[in-house]
C-alpha cells in the first residue's frame, strides 16, 4: 500500500502507484503549497521515527499527541460515552500501537472531523478500527463540504445541519471556515457544565480568554460580519461552559459563551470600523512637528 499523505496538510488520498500531483485541499486559498511545490509522504514513511502519548485532560476526553508533529499538528480527541466512543480529529499518522491504544479507553462507534483540513487519515482509521472491532465505524463528514473527500469511501456519512453520533453527543454545522464547519457538543463534559470541540471554527487564543474565526489562518483571511454572527447564533442556543480548541493547551475553561460573544463583537468591530484605535487621532493640546 502506498497512501499519499499531504505533508503540509494531513489528508490521505487512495492507493495510486504515483501520487496526485497537488493536494486540492492545500491548492485551496484557506491553506497553502510550500514554495518548493508539493510534499507527500507514504502512511508507512510517516511512521518510521514518531512516537504517541494518550492523556485524559477532563473525565472521559483524551488527547492523541503525536511527536513529531505530522502537518497541521493538531491533536486528537477521543471522547468517552457510555455509547461508545468517538474519535475526533483523526491524526494522519496512524500505527497498530495507536489504534490499540485509541482502543483500548473503548469501542470506538465512530470517526469525524470538524472540517477538512483536520481530518488526516479518517479512511485508514475507520477501517482498521472497524476491522479490530469488527463493526463498521462510519467517518460522519459534513455534506456541505462533501467535494472535499480526497479518499473516497463507503465508510463515509453524510450530514447536514445537526447530527447526534450517540446520545448526549451532537455534531452541529456552524460553517464559516468551512461551510461544513462543524463543533461537537458535549453537554456531560466540564462537570456537566458542557463543553464544545471547535477544530477551526473558533481559533482559542493563547490567553484562553478569546477566540477569533478565520476563513483562512495561515493565509490570514477574515470571515465576514455574517459568517460570524452565523456562528454565533449556532452556538448561542447551547449550554457549554468550555472549549476546547484544536492544538494542545488551547481552551476557554470556562465562561466560554462571555468569550465568544465578546470576541465575535470585537472582531465585527474591527471588521466594520466601529471600533478605532485611540491614537488614530492626536490629543489637540500636544505640540508636534508636522
Ligand atoms: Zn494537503
Ligand atoms: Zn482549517
Amino acid at each position: 500500500m502506498s497512501l499519499w499523505i499531504c505533508l503540509t496538510c494531513g489528508a490521505e488520498h487512495p492507493d495510486t502507484r504515483r501520487p496526485p500531483d497537488v493536494c486540492a485541499i492545500c491548492a485551496d486559498d484557506r491553506q497553502w503549497i510550500p514554495p518548493e511545490g508539493q510534499r507527500w509522504s507514504t502512511a508507512s514513511d510517516l511512521e518510521v521515527g514518531r512516537t504517541f502519548t494518550v492523556e485524559e485532560i477532563e473525565p472521559d476526553l483524551f488527547a492523541v499527541t503525536v511527536t513529531p508533529e505530522v502537518a497541521i499538528g493538531q491533536r486528537s480527541l477521543v471522547l468517552r460515552t457510555p455509547h461508545g466512543n468517538i474519535l475526533w480529529e483523526p491524526s494522519a499518522y496512524i500505527s497498530a500501537d495507536l489504534v490499540v491504544a485509541v482502543e483500548a479507553l473503548g469501542r470506538v462507534v465512530a470517526v469525524a472531523a470538524s472540517h477538512p483540513h483536520l481530518a488526516g487519515a479518517a479512511v485508514s482509521w475507520s477501517h482498521m478500527l472497524s476491522a479490530r472491532q469488527q463493526h463498521e465505524v462510519p467517518i460522519l463528514w459534513n455534506a456541505h463540504d462533501r467535494r472535499w473527500v480526497q479518499r473516497p469511501d463507503p465508510a463515509y456519512v453524510f450530514w447536514t445541519d445537526r447530527h447526534e453520533p450517540v446520545p448526549g453527543v451532537t455534531l452541529l454545522r456552524a460553517g464559516g471556515h468551512f461551510p461544513g464547519s462543524c463543533v461537537l457538543h458535549w453537554p456531560a463534559g466540564a462537570g456537566g457544565r458542557g463543553v464544545l470541540l471547535v477544530g477551526d471554527t473558533l481559533m482559542v487564543g493563547p490567553s484562553g480568554h478569546t477566540v477569533s474565526f478565520m476563513r483562512s489562518y495561515p493565509n490570514q483571511l477574515p470571515l465576514s460580519e455574517r459568517l460570524v454572527r452565523q456562528i454565533v447564533a449556532t452556538l448561542e442556543p447551547l449550554a457549554y461552559d468550555r472549549i476546547h480548541g484544536a492544538f494542545p493547551g488551547r481552551a476557554i475553561v470556562s465562561d466560554a459563551p462571555a468569550v465568544v460573544r465578546s470576541s465575535a463583537e470585537r472582531y465585527i468591530g474591527w471588521l466594520t470600523d466601529t471600533i478605532r484605535d485611540p491614537d488614530e487621532e492626536l490629543p489637540a493640546n500636544t505640540q508636534h512637528a508636522g
